[in-house]
């Protein structure tokens, strides 16, 4: 079986930083070990980075969250030591969600077209947080390849609450995401 393994948002501000979590430490060994399962059985292994410039607080997502991160170039934007990035891609997004991550995984058509399958039996999230960034990317990767089963593992993501990190996932089950137990 094909897979891909896709770790949202382990950056620094996340984890210690200025939006760091406590619940975001705990998930870093479990989600290094899936990391280097992926690496040695030669799957793909993609990071993302939530990326802001210095306009962030007059955004519509600093509006709503006026605490400064993720600025492009700073500490607080880098993926966390702990995480070796060497032979992945690393892949910016300033939004929640990438409509680009998605199209990139697409299988093009005769015509250029995107098609609604990738190469990939299997595309795996984890990371942070499960009730922003993960949810956001796992529904929008499963609009773009509904013929792809996305997985989510609820022990490698964590939330901004226990609560919020929990209806994520239900609400990801009901739009057929395949959330492990
Ligand atoms: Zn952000």
């Amino acid at each position: 079986m094909k897979k891909l393994l896709i770790v949202i948002d382990m950056q620094n501000d996340f984890v210690t930083g200025s939006l760091g979590l406590p619940q975001a430490e705990k998930i870093v060994t479990t989600v290094k070990s899936k990391i280097e399962e992926y690496k040695k059985n030669g799957d793909r292994v993609i990071f993302t980075r939530d990326t802001h410039t210095d306009n962030y607080l007059e955004t519509q997502e600093g509006r709503h969250l006026p605490v400064v991160h993720c600025i492009e170039g700073t500490e607080g934007h880098r993926i966390i030591d702990d995480l070796d990035t060497s032979g992945c891609e690393v892949f910016d997004k300033p939004a929640f969600g990438s409509i680009e991550l998605a199209e990139m995984l697409a299988l093009k058509g005769a015509f250029g077209q995107r098609t609604d399958k990738c190469e990939y039996d299997e595309i795996e999230l984890c990371g942070l947080c499960t009730d922003i960034c993960v949810i956001s990317n796992a529904l929008i990767l499963k609009a773009m390849l509904p013929e792809t089963r996305i997985t989510v593992d609820p022990s490698y993501c964590a939330g901004v609450t226990e609560e919020s990190h929990e209806a994520a996932l239900m609400t990801m089950k009901m739009c057929q995401v395949n959330v492990t137990e």
